[in-house]
């Protein structure tokens, strides 16, 4: 059984009905040619007959109504397949409308009678006397029923010649037509593969015509294609952590997710560039609620100390440490670990984002939940990490550059920095505070006497009896060589002289030691003035503590002296000073 495809079914089923249709038209065709030669053959045998036995009749012959010499004619008969030979007297009842018309006009007239197996050529010749009369009429009637067979059997032949020539027509061009419906059926199975996103197979082909020429152009384009999958395959790894198992089948979808998710991975970046830590945190908050992470816990961790930073809840802090503790994470060599938070099963994940810091996080997730969607989250920090980074080391850079190397004080630039937040906060909370300015007395001999080292000991000293006098809310600053600043916020007048009294007391009662083993001590002058009480800004409260201390290092240093008015020289302006 052949197999033909659709569209060439299609094509040999109207290919083979025409040829059927022309099969049948020549048959008729020719079937009529034959007819009407056989007619006309037999109408000349008739006639010729009818002719040579004319020529024996005479008058008397047509009187009778018989044929006298029936030897002869039986000859013919046999010869020329003769039916009947009749001959009419011309006053004999002549029925035969054609014997008829053949009396009338005096020439032959020929009738054709048709039967079912064939037709009857029957011929009507007049016979005339020597005057010209109509004697009678002589009617030969000859069997045309073998031509009919003949003719028959030509239609017959020529209808298995036809079916003959459509077989074998339809086996050639089927033969001729087989590559192209291998072609074809190619070329659909390649444009499902493709469909797919598999570009690696190729259309083969014997034939060497412009289906040759599709193919080719078919083949390079999908080994184009090819290659500019597996190149923009083997480079997805250098722009993140790629794991192909966890996209689409299909390279086309696979890598079209792929840049989705890296199009959102820098943006992600990009929004946190320029930030703030805090922002940064919160971004990526907002990143794992958008990511399906349900958060209950994130710790920004240091080799000093752990900071909470969701929820907004120190205790929580404990609880951490306490499911920490348990699940023994910190000896895992997984990336990320189960635990128990709060009685529930929860995952505790941990990325380093800078030198020494890590952001900790537990999610209420299982750990096949989580196993899905951690190679997305490696993905958001290994791309943001240095981003961070950065944001911390600047961030240390400017705590540094703020800080003095020798006291660990704050210096002017972060005095100059807080100032600025200090005075809006002070106005809108009618803050009040009170400004120290602290200045060692003779502090160059010390460094004359006993060398630098020994003069940086006793400011380091210095800044030590600060901190451990002052609260944590208030502010020492290294404002000068060895003159210093302290800011006490929120303190009345008499608490500022108190605070003075107990720094230099406790300053005043070190004794220190020089290389050689000399001992001595050092004394302090302090000049104190208070916002808002003497001065409206923070600049003018430190110009006035400044005076005042000039004021107690005039009068014999080693004192303690508020701000009065009258301490301000003639040539100073306070309206120069700008807040
Ligand atoms: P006065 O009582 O008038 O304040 O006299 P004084 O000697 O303390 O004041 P003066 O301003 O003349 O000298 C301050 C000295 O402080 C000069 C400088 O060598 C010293 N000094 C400034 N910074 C440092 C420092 O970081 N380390 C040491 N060892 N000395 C410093
Ligand atoms: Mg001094
Ligand atoms: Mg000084």
């Amino acid at each position: 059984m052949l197999h033909f495809s659709r569209v060439s079914t299609k094509f040999f089923i109207v290919l083979a009905l025409s040829w059927f249709a022309l099969a049948v038209i020549m048959a008729v065709v020719i079937s009529i040619g034959v007819r009407n030669l056989g007619v006309a053959s037999t109408k000349d045998d008739a006639l010729l007959i009818a002719r040579l036995l004319d020529e024996q009749l005479g008058t008397a012959d047509f009187a009778t109504h018989s044929f006298k010499n029936i030897e002869y004619p039986l000859q013919i008969a046999q010869t020329y397949n003769i039916e009947s030979i009749e001959l009419f007297n011309k006053n004999d009842l002549l029925d035969n409308p054609y014997a008829q018309k053949a009396l009338a006009q005096k020439r032959d007239i020929v009738e054709i009678v048709e039967h079912l197996d064939g037709f009857l050529v029957r011929i009507h010749v007049p016979h005339l006397n020597k005057n010209g009369d109509v004697e009678g009429i002589m009617s030969v009637t000859v069997n045309a029923i073998a031509f009919r067979q003949k003719y028959m059997q030509i239609v017959l032949w020529m209808f298995v010649l036809i079916l003959i020539f459509i077989a074998l027509e339809i086996l050639i061009l089927r033969k001729i037509f087989a590559p192209y419906i291998a072609f074809y059926e190619d070329l659909c199975e390649n444009i499902l593969e493709t469909d797919k996103g598999n570009f690696k197979k190729q259309l083969q082909t014997k034939l060497r015509d412009e289906v040759a020429d599709i193919a080719l152009l078919i083949n390079t384009t999908n080994a184009k294609i090819d290659a500019i999958i597996c190149n923009i395959e083997s480079r997805i790894p250098s722009l993140m952590h790629y794991q192909k198992e966890r996209y689409h089948n299909n390279p086309l979808v696979r890598i079209h997710e792929v840049i989705n998710e890296l199009v959102d991975v820098y943006q992600f970046k990009h929004l946190i560039e320029a930030s703030s830590i805090r922002f940064m945190q919160q971004a990526f908050m907002q990143l794992f609620s958008r990511i399906g992470l349900p958060l209950v816990a994130f710790v920004e961790s240091t080799d000093e100390q752990d900071r909470l930073i969701f929820p907004d809840d120190a205790s929580q802090l404990r609880a951490y440490h306490q499911a920490l503790h348990c699940a023994n994470v910190h000896n895992q060599n997984e990336p990320f670990c189960p635990i128990v938070f709060h009685d529930s099963p929860a995952i505790w994940c941990t990325f380093c984002v800078a030198r020494n810091v890590r952001w900790e996080f537990v999610f209420a997730m299982t750990k096949e939940q989580f196993n899905n969607v951690f190679p997305l989250l490696s993905n958001y920090f290994n791309i943001s990490t240095s981003t961070i980074e950065n944001r911390y080391l600047l961030d240390l850079l400017k705590a540094n550059s703020q800080k003095d190397a020798l006291t660990g004080l704050n210096n002017r630039a972060f005095l100059n920095e807080f100032s600025d937040n200090i005075t809006s906060q002070a106005q809108r909370i009618e803050l009040e505070y009170a400004v120290m300015m602290i200045d060692i007395d003779f502090f160059k001999r010390v460094n004359d006497s006993y060398g630098h080292n020994i003069g940086d000991n006793v400011l380091r000293h210095l800044a030590l009896v600060f901190t451990k006098t002052i609260r944590t809310s208030d502010l020492a600053v290294r404002y000068g060589g060895e003159e210093f600043l302290i800011l006490l916020l929120g303190c009345p007048q008499n608490d500022a002289i108190r605070v003075a009294q107990k720094i230099k007391n406790v300053f005043e009662s070190q004794v220190f030691e020089s290389d050689f083993g000399e001992t001595f001590s050092c004394t302090l002058s302090i000049g104190i003035a208070r916002f808002p009480h003497d001065a409206n800004n923070m600049a003018l409260a430190i110009k006035y503590a400044d005076i005042a201390l000039y004021a107690a290092k005039k009068s014999g240093r080693n004192q303690i002296l508020c701000f009065e008015t009258p301490m301000i020289p003639n040539d100073f302006n306070p309206l120069k000073v700008k807040g």
